[in-house]
């Protein structure tokens, strides 16, 4: 690999790198450490501790996922957080993002304010080296799960509740979070899929009781395992294996990851040569313009763009029968229509009609694939009358800002 030119910033007036130490490690690669791009989602008692690891530890670019603000119960387990930042009324990520930056200027974070299931497009994720899950639900980690096994890559995912606490290292055809979902996780998932409001969703039972203990123990091993990987360590790493953690009653055993099983919906990699990246395509461009170009980059008579989610068309109020033409992506429904449609306080409204694809057909051909929910740098599955393709908006690349 060809050697990155030397930061400058990255050395002290005197003459000192930020990892002098570091490097007297035999293992350490100060460049592949200050090169290496890592996203981690959620920005909450877990993403706290690894966040301020992955800026201590010189982690060149470091992408934060979370749609949350600060609340006063999360600053006793949060390093990152200050009470002026619950009056600030700001986001998790961006604070925590203004942190590590404080913490090591050398460093490039990036933060978005949002849900990594709906506005993190999949050619982000082709671009991480590893991925950091911090979340204290079921569903983001299921669509963690599958968009990292899509674009092949390893994700980190930890767990922490009351003294105790979990890490799982997965990577494609050694271990996967959806094959070791029990029947009573799915009941769980399948019930909160059904919710269209975005925070209703990711809300887990209750707030989870746990110690900032807990988080720093297992946030520290999750970081310590993506250095592995960004070392190419990986025989070294915990893939394989559920690392399992009793603080109560000082245990720790490596548990081996359940077996894969053939019927699982994640076990779909995409190969590097079959994302078409356009170079022309963006998430802002007209649904028309981009059906256009995607067309004559196909060589296609008529295609359509597969959705994940819904795109509601019209919505009913349930006590007076009034129908409103609308197009929000059902993710976003509950902010959106029932603030901008609902006539009197309490009156409900239903989804009366939907797509849960984009073709020639669409409602309005003039609105952006942004406005129909797509985000930044999205890999779109596009089925044409020959085959199935998988198309980058490649000309969003400057999003990331490293
Ligand atoms: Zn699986």
């Amino acid at each position: 690999m060809a050697k990155k030119k030397l930061n400058l910033q990255n050395i002290s007036k005197k003459g000192e790198h930020w990892d002098d130490t570091f490097r007297l490690m035999s293992w350490w690669d100060a460049d592949k450490v200050a090169n290496a791009k890592v996203m981690v989602v959620g920005a909450g008692a877990l993403g706290n501790e690894v966040l301020k690891n992955l800026a201590l530890m010189n982690v060149g670019n470091i992408f934060i996922v979370d749609f949350d603000t600060i609340e006063y119960a999360n600053l006793c387990r949060s390093v990152l957080f200050r009470e002026k930042d619950i009056k600030r009324d700001k986001f998790k990520s961006l604070i925590a993002a203004e942190r590590i930056k404080e913490m090591n200027p050398n460093i490039n974070v990036q933060a978005v304010n949002g849900d990594i299931m709906i506005d993190v497009g999949l050619g982000v994720f082709d671009r991480m080296d590893v991925i950091i899950g911090c979340l204290d639900n079921r569903i983001a980690r299921l669509f963690i799960n599958r968009y990292a096994y899509k674009t092949g890559k390893v994700w980190i995912d930890g767990a922490i509740l009351n003294m105790s606490g979990q890490l799982n290292v997965y990577k494609n055809e050694v271990s996967c979070y959806e094959c070791a979902l029990t029947d009573t996780d799915w009941a769980n998932i399948r019930t909160k899929l059904g919710c269209a409001d975005v925070a209703q969703r990711n809300s887990s039972a209750g707030r989870v009781p746990t110690t900032p203990i807990s988080s720093s123990i297992i946030a520290a091993m999750q970081v310590q395992e993506a250095l592995k990987i960004i070392h190419n360590y990986e025989d070294k790493s915990m893939m394989g294996e559920q690392f399992t953690y009793d603080g109560m009653n000082n245990w720790i055993v490596n548990f081996a990851s359940p077996p894969l099983k053939d019927e699982c919906e994640s076990h779909y990699a995409l190969q590097k040569d079959e994302i078409i990246r356009m170079k022309n395509l963006t998430h802002e461009d007209t649904v028309e313009d981009a059906i256009k170009k995607i067309k004559k980059q196909l060589k296609a008579e008529q295609i359509s763009i597969s959705l994940n989610y819904k795109i509601i068309t019209e919505v009913t109020s349930m006590s007076t029968d009034k129908s409103h033409k609308v197009l929000i992506p059902e993710p976003h429904f509950s902010e959106v229509a029932q603030a901008e449609y609902q006539e009197e306080i309490g009156e409900v409204l239903g989804i009366t009609k939907y797509v849960d694809y984009i073709s020639e057909d669409f409602e309005d051909g003039k609105v952006s694939l942004k406005a129909c929910g797509v985000p930044p740098l999205q890999i779109l599955t596009v089925e044409t009358e020959k085959d199935i393709f998988f198309v980058e908006c490649t000309k969003d690349e400057p999003y990331l800002t490293f």
